[in-house]
């Protein structure tokens, strides 16, 4: 039988929904004759995790429990995979493109003499005697995308960003549970002096319904843009132009150095639509952009096109939504 293992990432002990996300895109993609495995590093596991997973899709939950695993740390949990893979070598491992996922990936690839397809957008699969991996990602600057397979060596490994694959979960769904013990001599040369928690609260543009987002035709109407945002719950984002002249912070990047959206409404202003921007915002229900130049890209993906001055434009929009809120 075919298998596919996921990794669940947790941090703090809170399952992260990356793995989820995975295991729901791999149960729609494949047949019931592939065994799909959640594979859980941590101190503890919960029941609510594990049908969280097997809802999500596992047949199989093969979880390592140790102290040593209560937080991440690409010593251990690098052993930790060494370990499972002496006795049984998946088909296809995936692991989240997260700052876990892309610290641990690439020794784990290492380790075992596989490849790795980092960073991939898009997952496919070909079922047959053998199951192949097709992995899709951005390449050249993300001026194309190349879909790559690495037919001879396993487990064929891929990164995956978060937040491409919808959760779904089926509660009829049920699972069988491996625990395999940690072993391992060596001591981690990573020591946590001391850690600290984010005192700017991380915007996660991911979760937002509504995003009001500027590029750098209205780089100096993001006051505009946050008042707009306000009155409707919504989240601001922005293009890499504005994010590179330190206008607005990192974590309101979209596209594909930053985070990928699928908001109810992507209202879009001075953006020019570059394939590395588009690439983090297409999936959204409705796009709304106002840009001055009628052959701007972002046009191709836009559902309502406005061609106008967003200058003049935004002031406007504040002033009518004030006004609608007033009269509710
Ligand atoms: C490897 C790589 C990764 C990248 N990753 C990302 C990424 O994740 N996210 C991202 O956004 N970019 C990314 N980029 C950069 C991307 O290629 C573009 O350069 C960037 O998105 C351009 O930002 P912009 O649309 O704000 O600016 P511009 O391309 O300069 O566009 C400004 C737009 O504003 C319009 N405009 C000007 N004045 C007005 C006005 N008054 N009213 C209305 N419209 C107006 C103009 O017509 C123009 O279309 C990446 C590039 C590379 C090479």
């Amino acid at each position: 039988m075919n298998n596919v293992w996921v990794f669940m990432e947790q941090n703090h002990g809170k399952l992260q929904p990356i793995g989820l996300e995975l295991l729901s895109e791999c149960r729609r993609k494949l047949t019931q004759d592939t065994q799909i495995s959640a594979v859980y590093f941590g101190e503890h596991l919960t029941d609510k995790d594990k049908d969280a997973m097997t809802f999500c899709g596992a047949d199989e939950i093969i979880c390592t429990l140790d102290s040593k695993l209560s937080q991440y740390d690409t010593h251990y949990y690098a052993k930790a995979i060494e370990n499972l893979m002496k006795h049984e070598r998946p088909d296809v491992f995936l692991i989240g493109s997260t700052l876990q996922g892309r610290d641990l990936a690439p020794r784990v690839s290492a380790r075992l003499n596989t490849g790795l397809t980092a960073d991939a957008t898009l997952l496919e699969f070909e079922q047959g005697e053998k199951l192949l991996l097709l992995a899709t990602r951005p390449a050249l600057g993300g001026n194309l995308f190349a879909t790559i397979i690495c037919e001879n060596n396993i487990p064929q490994m891929a990164t995956i960003r978060p937040s491409i694959f919808k959760i779904e979960e089926d509660k009829s769904r049920a699972s069988t549970l491996k625990e395999v013990p940690f072993v391992c001599e060596s001591t981690s040369k990573v020591k946590v002096l001391h850690s600290e928690k984010l005192t700017h609260k991380k915007v996660e543009l991911n979760k937002a319904q509504v995003i009001v987002a500027g590029g750098r035709g209205v780089s100096n109407m993001f006051p505009v843009l946050k008042d707009i945002a306000n009155l409707i719950g919504g989240e601001v984002a922005a293009s890499r132009a504005v994010v590179d002249a330190n206008i607005e912070q990192k974590d309101r990047l979209v596209g594909q150095t930053g985070t990928t959206v699928h908001p109810k409404v992507y209202f879009a202003s001075g953006i020019s639509g570059a394939i590395q921007h588009i690439s983090g915002m297409d999936k959204s229900e409705l796009i709304i952009a106002v840009n001055t130049d009628p052959n701007a890209l972002i046009f191709d993906v836009a559902d309502i096109s406005i061609i106008a001055d967003a200058k003049q434009v935004l002031p406007l929009v504040k002033e009518e939504l004030k006004a609608i809120l007033a009269y509710k």
